[in-house]
């Protein structure tokens, strides 16, 4: 793992990398995320790092659900909450997570493909 990309999401909560904020609030951030893959594609982040939803998951779940309900608040700033969006929580190696501070994608906007078709 790399210190760069281990204290990059932590910068942008910071205000130390400029990002396109979509939503705030005491415990997570959104923001665009730079390499979009989808019209709707938005960076859930609790503000306190953990490395994956996983060590979120069973340290702090109440910080989960903040994450997800603050996944629903971005769906509904976006104006895609009734036609539908995806939330990813890429997860170490094979799932390709490359910025190790767990972050939920939140993607929309259009039909979605999925794997392999
Ligand atoms: P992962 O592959 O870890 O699940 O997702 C990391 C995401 O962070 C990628 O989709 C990538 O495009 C995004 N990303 C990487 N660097 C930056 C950056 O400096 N700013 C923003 N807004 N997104 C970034």
């Amino acid at each position: 793992m790399d210190d760069a990309a281990e204290t990059l999401f932590e910068r942008i909560v910071a205000g130390e990398i400029p990002a396109d904020v979509v939503h705030s609030d005491e415990t997570t951030f959104a923001f665009r995320d730079v390499n979009p893959q989808a019209r709707v594609h938005v960076l859930v982040v609790p503000r306190k790092r953990y490395r994956n939803v996983g060590e979120l998951a069973a340290a702090d779940p109440d910080l989960l659900a903040q994450v997800l309900r603050s996944c629903r608040k971005v769906a509904e700033l976006e104006g895609i909450a009734d036609s539908g969006y995806r939330i990813v929580f890429n997860t170490d190696a094979d799932a390709g997570q490359t910025v190790f501070h767990v972050h939920a994608h939140v993607l929309g906007g259009e039909q979605l493909g999925w794997f392999g078709g």
